[in-house]
This record gives structure tokens, sequence and C-alpha cells, in this order.
């Protein structure tokens, strides 16, 4: 426990009505080591906005409140909050309406992902300094597991995994597909002088499937190797 750092991952809240571009934007940026809150009309970005962001992309043309309206009631409530605004609009002049309602950066439709993401990058670095996202070390679809804070989430909701469950389960998952005995987790997961039965392995490997597999519907992950160990399902 001592050896737990705490540390804070930027949350982006995307508000984008076309479901295909908001789930391509939110891929790349989960990719790059953010979290992302993904929304599709204006009164949810602002409640999302409020709860937790460190950034919010905002689509002008959002059903309810339109972009604009989000960013003038987000600039009067956290004047610091870094905005980009997302449009299919080219003209200047609605660009303009976006700077002078505080969008930090405008990004014009179609955009690459590549792109996007590095003007996410940019915002962040300048308005948030520290706020550098960490590395996730495994996607697993909607499953990410994060080593430096020793989280598993799922849509970016923390999953409570207890210590051991949480090694056992990072132990399978940095080795997706390869077969691992139950005498190599227990090496790993509760140390070579554990005095304790192979059942144990099965014990923690029946909660994660419920948690996994059955509270978060993940479908099938965590495979049974006869007679031997388990294996991550890779996918
Ligand atoms: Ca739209």
């Amino acid at each position: 426990m001592g050896f737990l750092v705490k540390v804070s991952i930027p949350t982006i809240v995307v508000a984008e009505d076309d479901r295909a571009i908001g789930e391509l934007v939110a891929h790349h940026l989960t990719r790059e080591g953010y979290f992302v809150r993904l929304v599709a009309d204006g009164r949810t970005a602002l409640q999302a906005a409020r709860a937790s962001a460190d950034l919010v992309l905002l689509d002008v043309g959002l059903p309810g409140l339109d972009g604009f309206e989000v960013a003038r009631t987000l600039r009067r409530e956290r004047r610091s909050l870094p905005i980009i605004m997302l449009t299919a609009r080219t003209e200047e002049i609605d660009r303009i309406i976006g700077f002078e309602l505080g969008a930090d950066d405008y990004v014009c439709k179609p955009f690459s992902p590549r792109e996007l993401v590095a003007r996410v990058r940019a915002v962040v670095r300048r308005s948030c300094g520290a706020l550098e996202p960490i590395s996730p070390t495994l996607h697993l679809d909607r499953l990410v597991l994060y080593r430096e804070t020793r989280e598993v989430r799922v849509d970016g909701d923390v999953i409570s995994l207890r210590p051991r469950e949480y090694r056992l389960f990072a132990e399978l998952a940095e080795n997706a597909g390869i077969p691992l005995s139950r005498e190599h987790l227990i090496e790993r997961v509760w140390g070579a002088d554990y005095p304790g039965e192979d059942r144990t392995v099965d014990v923690h490997i029946r909660r994660l499937r419920m948690r996994l597999e059955g509270d978060c519907k993940l479908g099938r992950l965590i495979e049974t190797v006869r007679g031997f160990g388990y294996k991550l399902v890779k996918r």
C-alpha cells in the first residue's frame, strides 16, 4: 500500500451526437491514456463536464443545448476548463464565435484522429501542466488495465477488485493468450513461500469472472486450461 502513488488521469468529456464520430474519437483518446466520457446531447455534456472533466470536446451541432450554449455556460461556471469545439461548419464566423465564447481550440470536420489527439495533448499540456496521460497497459475492448494506478476500468468506471484479484488479473492480462499454471500464478500473486493450495487460485478466478464476465458483461474473458491453469482470452 505504501507504494501506491495516486496518479490522476485526465478525463475528457466528448460531446458528439454522431455516434460513429464520437466512438472513433473516444477510441483514439482512450488509446492515448485518457479517460473518456462520451455523451450525445448538450444537457448531458454539461452535467458530465460539471461532474468531472479536465477537458471538453464539444460538437457545435448538438441536440438540446448546442455546443455554443454549453461552452458559454461552462465558461461562466469553470473559467479554466479547457474546451475544444468540433464543427462541420468551416465559416470564419463560427470560429470567431467559438473563440469569443472561450474555446481553447477549434477543429473542423472532417478531421484526422491523429490531428485531434495532437490538439488535445497540446491543450491539456498548456492548461493542466502535470496532467499528462499515463499509458494504459492493456486494452480489451471496453476494459482497460492501468498498471500505474493498479486500476481496472470498464467503460471508464473503476472496477473494485481486491489487491490479490488485481494482481491475478494483471498477470493473466500481461500474458494474454498464454496458458499460465496454477503454480505460476500462486508464485506471482501470493509469493513462492505461500503455503496454501491450488484451490485458492480457483476461488479468486471465480470472483474475477463474476465481476468482469458477469457484472460487467464482458463475455468470455478467462478460460480454464484443464489440468493446468488459466489463460486470458486474447482479443
Ligand atoms: Ca452534431
